[in-house]
């Protein structure tokens, strides 16, 4: 079977003391591409130098919507985020463009109206950000948590169609205006417990799906390390939902990617 995860963070310290045996758990299930979303600068520059190491891994460079300095955030002291490691909004799309012949994609981006309420600095960078992502053409990779329909708007505004919605929590509506504005969406490797997920495995066209796990994080196993090899439950999930095999679900997941990233 040949598997992809679009969206995990392999920079992550959950991985520092096993990188390489996680990376061959992958292997050994058929994975040949790991996209690894940079959430800040200095993890844009990790990513970079795994990429160099492990062929596996191909880099995506973003910034996490609520690590931008000039973003307020509702209570700092969350780890859902990483605030010591700001640096400007510049700085780092600058970084981000230097690179852009290194890099398959602009992620992890976008906006959360869980963790912060400012509004507007938040669509002023991801407006910022779609418009590298037109300039170096590379697709962007969406958080929207709490801002799915906001989220919607800004990209049907810009006419922004390179795009894939990380982990969508959207209901059925904002997922049929999704499809409509020709996005992609993700099944994620804990949908085996997410009756949403398997709706989305259900509803989006086929030519459309992706598969990711967002590693370390939502793991089919609750509290548990989700590691990249996982990502074939996602495969499952698709295979279950529309009657197909496992490998006919990869392999048109594995297309889906080739058409956007390659
Ligand atoms: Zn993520």
């Amino acid at each position: 079977m040949i598997l992809v995860d679009v969206h995990a963070h392999m920079d992550f310290p959950e991985f520092e003391n096993d990188l390489p045996e996680v990376l061959n758990r992958a292997k050994n299930v058929g994975m040949v591409a790991i996209i690894s979303q940079g959430v800040h600068h200095a993890s844009n520059q990790k990513v970079l130098e795994l990429s160099k190491k492990y062929p596996l891994i191909r880099p995506a460079m973003g910034l996490y919507p609520l690590n931008a300095p000039n973003v307020a955030v509702i209570d700092e002291s969350q780890d859902d985020f990483d605030r010591k490691h700001a640096t400007s909004v510049d700085d780092t799309l600058k970084f981000i463009r230097q690179h852009a012949a290194e890099i398959v994609a602009i992620g992890e981006v976008g906006i959360d109206l869980h963790f912060s309420e400012d509004e507007q600095h938040q669509i002023d960078n991801f407006t910022r950000i779609l418009q590298l992502s037109n300039a170096i053409k590379k697709p962007v990779i969406i958080h929207s948590r709490k801002a799915e329909k906001l989220v919607l708007d800004i990209l049907e505004d810009a006419k922004h169609r390179n795009a894939v919605l990380h982990c969508f929590s959207g209901g059925k509506k904002l997922i049929q205006r999704a499809i409509d504005l020709d996005l992609h969406l993700t099944v994620t490797s804990n949908a085996n417990r997410s009756q949403h997920f398997q709706m989305m495995a259900r509803t989006a066209p086929l030519d459309r799906l992706l598969t990711e796990t967002d590693a370390p994080l939502l793991g089919p196993v609750v509290g548990e390390r989700n590691e990249p090899q996982n990502v074939q439950y996602a495969v499952e999930i698709i295979a279950k939902e529309r009657g197909i095999t496992p490998d006919e679900a990869a392999r048109l997941v594995y297309m889906n990617y080739q058409n956007l990233f390659l």
